[in-house]
């Protein structure tokens, strides 16, 4: 087996140079040769676990520490790293699915398999966000909720962000029944592209999309928003995807601001 995917960037995100970015394939090479995936969900193994991220960090730069990760809960919680001085540890007890910081040399991560990781960053301000946007975050407007907080903190102007929308399932595979559905409504017009129906009753619900929409409509300028164009779940050799095998592992992105 060939190692297809060594790490994932965003399409035409990296033309940007204030920041580094990347996403975990679900295959390493480890020093034995043998094709290992990535374990960063710790069950069973918090050594291994921290290694792991350790290892994929250090494919960027031989000096990056762990990114800042959060508690992540399905939830609309931002949280700001301003300080420092607070822990890795720390913060990863902190229940929120939003993280912001305008600390360089600082990566500020997100785990997910199939919800889609979103990354912003302020070139004028030079501040970064990384999301964390499944099915309730997007409901509950994350992308709206983050952009409000950077404005809130820094003074940042949504016309000045780029965004990139990561990993995630897409629009071809995401399956919702009409109930999940429902709980959409008034956020997008059920029609393409946010919404496909199924011969099977159920629909195809395109998580890209809908976030994408929430951006522009809190004042992202549309050329500004960039995606990865692959789904998690079309490409299991690449990518852990949930809704294909249950109990999975985790992609970790994370983006990092560079020193001045
Ligand atoms: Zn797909």
């Amino acid at each position: 087996m060939e190692l297809s995917v060594d790490t994932v960037k965003i399409n035409r995100f990296d033309k940007f140079s204030g920041f580094t970015h990347a996403s975990s394939p679900r295959y390493f090479e480890n020093d034995r040769g043998e094709l290992e995936p990535y374990d960063f969900s710790g069950r069973d193994d918090l050594e291994k676990k921290e290694n792991h991220i350790s290892k994929f960090m250090k494919t960027f730069q031989p000096k990056i520490g762990a990114p800042y990760l959060l508690n992540q809960i399905h939830s609309d919680q931002v949280f700001v790293l301003k300080n420092k001085t607070q822990t890795q540890e720390q913060v990863s007890n902190i229940k929120a699915d939003a993280i912001i910081t305008h600390l360089p040399e600082t990566p500020i991560g997100i785990f997910t398999a199939d919800c889609v990781p979103i990354l912003l960053y302020d070139s004028r301000l030079h501040v970064a966000a990384a999301i964390h946007a499944g099915r309730e975050g997007t409901r509950q407007n994350i992308v709206n909720k983050t952009i409000m907080a950077m404005q809130r903190e820094y003074g940042c102007v949504a016309a000045d962000l780029v965004v990139g929308l990561g990993l995630g399932i897409g629009g071809c595979c995401y399956e919702v029944d009409a109930d999940c559905l429902s709980s959409f409504e008034n956020k997008i017009p059920f029609e393409l592209p946010f919404v496909r129906p199924k011969e099977n009753g159920k629909f195809l619900l395109d998580l890209f999309a809908v976030n994408a929409k929430e951006g522009m409509a809190a004042g992202v300028k549309p050329e500004n928003i960039f995606q990865s164009g692959e789904c998690t779940f079309c490409s299991p050799m690449n990518y852990y995807s949930y809704r294909r095998e249950g109990q999975t592992g985790r992609i970790l992105t994370f983006i990092m601001l560079r020193d001045k």
